[in-house]
């Protein structure tokens, strides 16, 4: 309800005052947790905000290899963090690029993990049947390393019923997000949480999207 005095919102695209950023290196402005948060650290290393919560200075650029590289060329990170530019070590592209690929699979082995306690997630060849047979699975993520005759039947399952996928990780890495010592599939059961890897995985593509 629209309170007295105040005028009511145009559009329905809720819209927190103070929650846009400007990226250094197209100068869009967009929403905060849209985009990459860069931080200087205490030896004056430039790296990447992981959860956008450490203090202090930040600088803003969109998931994109274009800004970064734009924001490089242009020097806009070593302006991005006046005063301590003597000591700041600005790095090249891809390093940057790099970094932000690291940050975002901690994010996907994190909410992964988080999937798994909240029983959101369906790993190992029994649970992911079941999930398969019950309809429920929202999001697959295959290892990079499965065997090919398991690749090949998950594949053609999710693409008969248009369920997303991606490879990512080795059986050992995505079990252990699972606590387990290999899983060559996890599916994702929770709309939510197929979400957010869906938005990790798109972002992780723009940035490693060939130059
Ligand atoms: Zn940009």
């Amino acid at each position: 309800m629209a309170g007295r005095g105040r005028r009511a919102p145009r559009t329905a695209a809720p819209k927190p005052e103070g929650s846009t950023r400007m990226c250094i290196g197209c100068r869009g402005l967009f929403p905060r947790e849209s985009l990459i948060r860069i931080v200087r650290g205490p030896a004056g290393e430039i790296g990447v905000d992981r959860y956008l919560r450490a203090p202090g200075r930040g600088a803003h650029l969109c998931y994109s290899r274009s800004c970064i590289e734009a924001a490089i060329k242009r020097k806009a990170v070593g302006r991005a963090f006046p005063g301590v530019s003597g000591g700041t070590q600005v790095p090249d592209a891809d390093s940057l690029i790099a970094d932000v690929v690291t940050a975002i699979d901690a994010r996907l082995t994190d909410a992964l993990a988080l999937g798994r306690m909240r029983r959101e997630t369906a790993a190992g060849a029994d649970a992911l049947e079941a999930a398969w047979s019950a309809g429920t699975l929202r999001f697959l993520i295959m290892a990079t390393d499965v065997a090919e005759n398991t690749d090949h039947r998950w594949m053609s399952r999710a693409h008969a019923v248009s369920l997303p996928t991606v490879h990512f990780g080795t059986a050992e890495e995505l079990g252990r997000t699972h606590g387990a010592e290999a899983r060559v599939a996890v599916g994702i059961i929770n709309e939510g949480l197929a979400e957010r890897v869906r938005i990790e995985f798109e972002r992780r593509g723009r940035v490693l999207v060939a130059a």
